[in-house]
Order: structure tokens, then sequence, then C-alpha cells
């Protein structure tokens, strides 16, 4: 049982017109088996809150808290937080140039384990999950993310957190540049990761069609750098209806 807590998180970012604040207290709490969609309007700051969480240089924490089972993620390196079992699936993953998908799957799941996955299990839960996501086999010698479309990127995201296991999830518009056919292919491996590990997930997203596939326990509505509204399922079914309009009038 794993839980990944956030207490009034303030971010800033510098930008042209000097500092800007774009996190102003956010609360968060994500347990083990449970899934949270966070929903908002483009330039709410979702992804600021992903990359919070990731540990990116350009996002300055100045108040606020980020746990996982207790201990300080804020003074984790990305890689220690990869470590202690938090998956990032960034918005605009990076090409890593000359670096095979095979090779990069297998470093990771050594920098996540301590240790190099045993080389027989290992081909075989990488074939295995491939086809779960039904990608070519001939996609693991491919260089990551060069020419990915975005279908190939999204997959590739989630062949990683069905193989890294990690206790909490981050996963920053999974849904975007997904035809409805890759959108379920993808969801299903979200769905399969949490029944099959106990994975906590923050499913970071501005539609709400994802959420068909991924049915969240809790939906927190995000506007202007904070939570505004937190409900279930029926919460998603109701921005579907209406838009974020109440929300941004009742937060000018
Ligand atoms: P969302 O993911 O909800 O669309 P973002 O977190 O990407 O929102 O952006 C929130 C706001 O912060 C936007 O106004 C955006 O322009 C600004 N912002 C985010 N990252 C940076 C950055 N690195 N430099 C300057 N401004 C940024
Ligand atoms: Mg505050
Ligand atoms: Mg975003």
């Amino acid at each position: 049982m794993s839980t990944l807590e956030i207490r009034d998180l303030h971010v800033t970012v510098e930008t042209e017109n000097g500092t800007k604040e774009i996190l102003r207290g956010v609360d968060l709490t994500v347990k083990s088996g449970e899934t949270h969609a966070i929903m908002g309007p483009n330039g709410s700051g979702k992804s600021t809150l992903a990359y919070s969480i990731a540990g990116h240089p350009k996002y300055t924490i100045t108040a606020g808290t980020v746990t996982l089972d207790g201990e300080d993620v804020l003074a984790m390196s990305v890689d220690e937080r990869a470590r202690a079992g938090l998956f990032l699936a960034m918005q605009y993953p990076v090409e890593v140039p000359g670096v095979t998908v095979s090779n990069f799957l297998r470093t990771a799941k050594t920098a996540v384990e301590g240790e190099a996955p045993k080389l027989r299990t290992w081909v075989k839960d990488v074939k295995e999950a491939m086809g779960n996501l039904r990608m070519d086999p001939a996609f693991a010698e491919r260089n990551v993310n060069e020419g990915f479309s975005g279908g190939e990127k999204k997959r590739h995201e989630i062949l990683q957190m069905e193989l890294l296991k990690p206790k909490i999830a981050v996963l920053d518009e999974t849904d975007s540049g997904l035809d409805v056919d890759a959108l379920r292919i993808v969801s299903e491996g979200v769905n399969r990761a949490k029944d099959n590990t106990d994975v906590g997930v923050l499913l970071i997203t501005h539609y709400t069609r994802i959420l068909r596939y991924i049915k969240p326990d809790f939906v927190h509505v995000f506007v202007e750098g904070r939570v505004v509204e937190e409900g279930g399922s029926e919460l998603a079914d109701r921005l579907e209806a209406e838009g974020y309009d109440r929300f941004l009038a009742a937060n000018a």
C-alpha cells in the first residue's frame, strides 16, 4: 500500500515577463489501487503539476510538500523518484538518439530495480507487454521517440509503465493524439496495470473521453493552479455536459 501526498504545493516558472506562479496551493492524495482524474482547461497548470512531481528543473517549488509513503519526493533526484516507485509519463517525451526501445526499457528497469532483470523472463515480459498493446515486435529495435507517431509515443509510455511496475503513475494527456482504437488499447493497458499491480494512477486530462475507458474513483477539477472542486466519476460526466465555464466564472 503506497500513498502519494501533495500538500499546499506552490510552483513558479521564470518567464520573459518575470516569475510567474503557476501552482497556487495544490492538495491531493493518491493511494495504491485508486485512479484520480485531474481535469481542467488548457493553461490551468496540469502539466506543471506533472513536471513538478517529476522534478523538472524549470519548475521551482516555493512552498508545500510532496511525499511518497512519507519520504520527501522533492528532495529526491529524478532517478531516485523512479526508484522510489513513481512513474511519470510526460506530455512531450524526448528523443533519445541512438538508444533502442529495447535497450531503453532494460536500462530503465535496471535503474528502478537496482539490478538487471533476468534475461529470459525479461524478454518474455517485454514480448507479452508489447503484444498486449498490439505493438509490432520491430518497434523494440527503433530508437526511442525518433519519428514516433503520437499513438506510438503513448503506447511506448504505457509499455514502460507495464514493465516498470511503479507504485504511483502520473499520466499527462495520455489521450492526446490517439484515435479511438489506440485510445482503447492504451486504456486497456492502464486498466491491466491497475488490476495486476494495484498501481495508483493520477490521470491528467483536458478531455473526458478517456474516462469512458478508464473509470476514475475521484475527479478533481483544476483551474488556475489549484483544485476547485472534487467528486466521483459523475463529476466527469457533468464536465462533459457543461464544460469548464462554470468553474472559470466561479474562480474569477
Ligand atoms: P496545462 O497543462 O493545464 O495546459 P501548463 O502547466 O502547461 O497547463 O501551463 C500553465 C501555465 O504556465 C500556462 O500559462 C503556461 O504558459 C505557463 N507555463 C508552463 N510552463 C512554462 C514554462 N516552462 N515557461 C513559461 N511558462 C510556462
Ligand atoms: Mg497556499
Ligand atoms: Mg498540459
